[in-house]
């Protein structure tokens, strides 16, 4: 099962402390888009009605966004569920679902909820994708390659020549899953190279783009998420879907805030800063934090993390350990408001230096 991050009312809870911090899921610590926070009250009259079970207006707005045909858009209770529906879609029993060792577990956890068989090819020694290692690991049973970019929990990305390249080799009867929850940050690193989904997309109809509302736009508790690939694809997609597993609240939401450019160009800007911030401050013997394009770090604390986990939550500071990842010395510390900046800095130098001398 998916662990999620602590709660933070569980931990106020549990120590009895107010104004902790939760930097552990890479929420928008700015909060909701704006635009989607106005649009949601005057709705809630017609909660009676059954939301439209197609999503016109959503995808319709997705469609004109992106410049696609609204056949090639689907709408998820969150991307995480088009990743189970994909896998269900799209894979017969022997099929394979790939990605790499260090990749979201959400992939692995989709094929085994369907049964589906999942392989992990060997990662780069900084922990992002190897693209021969992946294209060497492709079977004839392949049929869901997935690759998140930025990746979660890594931050790291995928350049464009090796999306290309694993687009090359993929078997004709294969699908390309370009995860892209964090696309929208990525965009505030102009000067780095990283595969664009949806310009992959326009080359190969055998790419599934997936796109979120849960991250930039602030929207992770109202559960809407996105596909954008060839039609045919997303047809097949759909025969799997749920009737009405998006609600009308997320779909109205999702709307007004693909319009609230000023909230995820402010968000963008804000996170860049803030990982700037971490890798510039954070610091300790044998510390690492990762390069990142997303609104998060890894940090390789150099020594095992579940200890520094805990000496953080008593700190009101939530971030997440990552040995369930198979990263037992990781942490990831998603970007917290300016405010709140200095505290989680302070509290991970001090955690990440004086526990030596314990
Ligand atoms: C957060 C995240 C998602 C999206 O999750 P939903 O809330 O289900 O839309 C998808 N992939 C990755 C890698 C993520 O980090």
């Amino acid at each position: 099962m998916y662990q999620p991050g602590k709660p933070i009312e569980e931990l106020e809870r549990e120590l009895g402390i107010t104004g902790a911090i939760k930097v552990a899921s890479n929420e928008n610590p700015l909060g909701p888009s704006p635009k989607a926070l106005a649009a949601i009250p005057p709705a809630l009259a017609q909660l009676h009605m059954y939301p439209d079970a197609g999503g016109f207006a959503l995808r319709r707005a997705l469609a004109a966004k992106y410049e696609v045909d609204l056949a090639q858009v689907a709408i998820g209770n969150g991307s995480n569920d088009l990743v189970y529906q994909l896998v269900l879609a799209t894979c017969e029993p022997d099929d394979e679902v790939l990605s790499h060792r260090y990749a979201f577990l959400s992939y692995r956890l989709a094929a085994q909820v369907a049964g589906r068989a999942y392989v992990a090819s060997p990662t780069t020694p900084d922990l992002a994708c190897d693209v021969d290692a992946l294209i060497a690991a492709i079977t004839p049973r392949t049929k869901l390659v997935v690759l998140g970019t930025p990746n979660n929990p890594t931050g790291s990305i995928v350049s464009s020549g090796g999306a290309r390249r694993v687009l090359e080799a993929l078997p004709a009867r294969a699908l390309l899953v370009i995860d892209e929850a964090y696309a929208e940050y990525a965009a505030a690193w102009p000067e780095v190279d990283h595969a664009d989904g949806l310009a992959l997309l326009a080359r190969d109809p055998r790419v599934i783009v997936l796109r979120t509302f849960s991250k930039i736009y602030g929207l992770a508790g109202l559960r809407v998420g996105f596909a954008v690939s060839d039609a045919g694809v997303i047809d097949i997609l759909n025969r799997v879907g749920r009737t009405f597993h998006v609600s009308s609240l997320a779909q109205l939401g999702a709307i007004a805030a693909l319009g609230d450019d000023e909230h995820v160009a402010r968000s963008a800007r804000h996170a860049r800063a803030a990982v700037e911030q971490m890798q510039r401050e954070v610091t300790g013997p044998g510390v690492r934090v990762y390069p990142s394009l997303a609104n998060f770090v890894l940090i390789d604390c150099g020594r095992p993390s579940t200890p520094i986990y805990d000496q953080l939550l008593r700190r009101g500071v939530i971030v997440r350990p990552l040995a369930a990842w198979g990263l037992p010395s990781h942490l990831r510390v998603s970007v917290a408001r300016e405010a709140d900046m200095p505290r989680v800095v302070a509290a991970l130098n001090e955690m990440l230096n004086e526990m030596l001398d314990a």
